[in-house]
């Protein structure tokens, strides 16, 4: 019996839900065929986690061992039946799952989605869950019994705004022992899916690999297999082609792009396991997800165990496809998981063979490569923060934007490029290429012709926090620090201007007046090394954190509050004019320089002043001052 006494309960759907529906609905969206194999994957996980449960419990199984999908269209009727022999779902699960938006995907799709027409196109690419069945039905059956329950239930909706729930009639629940059936009623523009060679070919493109058999039923009752469904990574490497590796991958990522790397291998010995691992083109969808989460998904022996097992390192999360073990038991709890020797020995098995392979790629394969970057480096490189072991590996497969020339280059590219008595590697970081190009801290070295890495990740800000070397060559920032570039000859000796420059004693007067008018808006006032061209710069120092760092901590409200140092270009003539202001014993104009000075700095370094309408009078009165004088 069930507790509601048999009548229907209306139901809203959550905001989300209503939204993406009614882009559902509404769709023109031509490549419909994704609501296939979001059914067909739904089912297959389903059928998964029933297999997975029956080993502690195998009473689930009882009276129907099989696991299968069946794929039903009924011409008459105008339905698509998808039933599958799995997990199933309760009362509260069919509420809680058909009525809320959980996956961290979908969310994200909703929020990127910044108009309606641009979803649509993004709707087949991305697929959207079991909601994508709504764009091509009309109206929608959910018939689910949890495995082991006595009862069954029905889930209806028409879209719009809500659903409804109500216990399943005898004969629903005859239809249903175990598991789930979802009735499609098409629309009339989708009438295309009652037609069994259709069926077979939206099967065959997206879901040949999923392991249960998917039976196509005709009107005869008779069930059809329609797909390989065999674990593609057990076969040997010689009998599989191509396009097999790129269904497999889209099959098992979810993802509609072509892999950029295939690694397939076996393991024997000691520990036995077959792998499938892919790189993808294009970015997945989740890669942005604050819990960092891998999606290599867990078999042993064939069974599928978890996706959670964080097989690979969380800074190659990117990576998608299948570890299959031999002697691993199928009982794996989440703490064995953590702790199991064995699979802390596959962890470390994969994570380096992923490395070689992408190191063999960025020397095989430069192209192909370059993609791989493009769409992972910010995520590879939180390697170089955590993973201290191959650290050194990472930093030589990053790539970087330099002072030297458009291209990316490696480390190896700039260490084959120093200049005569360089020993050290340069980098600036901040929001931007172009902006960074026009940094004053990088004019000393352009002087010299240094290469300068522009680091405009993020994630640059954290790892160039730990001591990082290439090739015996430690990476300095040119705006934390002290930097000599004393020993590096200029380009165009012409540049030197040291026989203009005031005297040392001059030199330290100035100094002195500045840090004075300045007080504690600066912690040091000091002569640059840096500078050639521009009067003033902000540096951070030696032990503190970097200038670019300390801004993002700042905006987080996790800032140190320590002040920058405020380096000045002693030739320039703008610090000259205030030294000459001070000898005249013009205290007014000194401070008002030193404070232009400081404001310039914070522009050049992509910030404002911290009083903008105090900037702008000094200016205006300095212009008209001018003016005045010149007149
Ligand atoms: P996702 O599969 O990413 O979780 P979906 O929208 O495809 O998102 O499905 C939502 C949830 O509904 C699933 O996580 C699952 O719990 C449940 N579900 C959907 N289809 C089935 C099914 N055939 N059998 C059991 N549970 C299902
Ligand atoms: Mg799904």
């Amino acid at each position: 019996m069930n507790g509601d006494g048999g009548s229907a309960q209306a139901h809203q759907f959550q905001a989300e839900v209503a939204e993406l529906l009614n882009l559902m609905v509404h769709s023109v969206y031509s490549e419909t065929d994704v609501f296939l194999r979001e059914l067909i994957s739904n089912a297959s996980d389903a059928l998964d986690k029933v297999r997975y449960e029956s080993i502690a419990k195998p009473e689930l199984m009882a009276g129907n061992e099989k696991l299968a999908i069946q794929l039903k269209p009924d011409a008459v009727a105008k339905t698509l039946t998808i039933s599958d022999s799995g997990i199933g779902m309760d009362r509260q699960e069919l509420i809680d799952n058909l009525g809320t938006v959980a996956r961290s995907g979908t969310k994200a799709f909703l929020k990127g989605l910044n108009d309606a027409k641009e979803g649509l196109g993004l709707i087949g690419q991305f697929g959207v869950g079991f909601y994508a069945a709504f764009m091509v039905a009309d109206r929608i059956e959910v018939t689910s019994r949890r495995a082991g329950a006595p009862d069954a239930w029905v889930w209806i909706s028409s879209g719009g705004a809500g659903f409804e729930v109500a216990p399943a009639s005898d004969e629903q629940a005859g239809r249903v022992p175990r598991g789930t059936e979802i009735v499609l009623h098409l629309k009339d523009e989708a009438a295309k899916y009652l037609q069994p060679f259709e069926l077979e070919r939206v099967v065959r493109t997206y879901s040949d690999h999923i392991l249960f058999p998917i039976e196509l039923v005709d009107d005869k009752g008779e069930a059809r297999q329609v797909n390989a469904a065999s674990a593609l990574w057990q076969r040997s490497k010689s009998e599989v082609k191509p396009e097999d590796y790129t269904q497999a991958y889209r099959s098992i990522a979810m993802a509609f792009d072509e892999p950029a790397l295939t690694l397939h291998y076996k393991v024997e010995g000691r520990q036995s396991y077959a792998v499938l691992l892919f790189v993808p083109t294009t970015p997945p969808f989740d890669l942005a997800d604050p819990g960092r989460k891998g999606r290599v998904k867990l078999y042993v022996r064939r069974v599928y165990i978890t996706d959670d097992a964080d097989l690979l390192p969380a800074y190659l999360r990117f990576v998608r496809g299948v570890v299959d073990s031999e002697d691993l038991p199928l009982n794996l709890s989440r703490e064995m998981l953590q702790n199991n020797p064995q699979v802390v020995q596959i962890r470390s098995g994969l994570a380096t063979r992923v490395i070689g392979e992408l190191e063999t790629a960025a020397t095989k394969d430069a192209d192909t490569y370059a993609k791989i970057w493009a769409a992972f480096g910010p995520v590879m490189k939180e390697g170089l923060y955590e993973d201290q072991e191959r650290r050194s590996q990472l930093l030589a497969l990053a790539r970087f934007a330099t002072t030297n020339g458009d291209g990316l280059r490696s480390l190896k590219d700039y260490v084959a490029g120093l200049k005569p008595n360089q020993t050290e590697i340069y980098y600036l970081v901040g929001e931007g290429v172009e902006r960074l190009k026009s940094n004053p801290k990088l004019e000393a070295a352009r002087a010299r012709g240094v290469e300068v890495l522009l680091l405009t990740d993020p994630i640059d800000a954290f790892w160039t926090t730990l001591p990082q070397e290439f090739d015996g060559k430690p990476l300095k920032s040119l705006s934390q620090g002290d930097v000599d570039f004393g020993l590096i000859p200029l380009l165009d000796k012409a540049e030197d201007k040291a026989g203009q420059k005031a005297t040392a004693e001059d030199e330290q007067a100035i100094v002195t007046a500045v840090k004075e008018s300045l007080g504690d808006k600066v912690s040091e006032v000091r002569a640059s090394q840096r500078l050639t061209e521009s009067a003033s710069c902000l540096v951070a120092s030696a032990q503190g954190r970097d200038r670019e760092l300390e801004r993002l901590l700042t905006r987080q409200d996790r800032g140190s509050g320590a002040k920058p140092i405020l380096e000045l270009n002693m030739g320039h003539d703008l610090v000259r004019a205030l030294g000459a202001a001070r000898t005249a014993g013009r205290p007014e104009d000194v401070s008002d320089l030193a404070c232009l000075l400081l404001d310039q700095a914070y522009i050049l370094d992509g910030e404002v002043p911290s009083d903008p309408s105090a900037f702008a009078r000094r200016l205006n009165a300095f212009v008209v001052r001018g003016l005045r004088t010149g007149q």
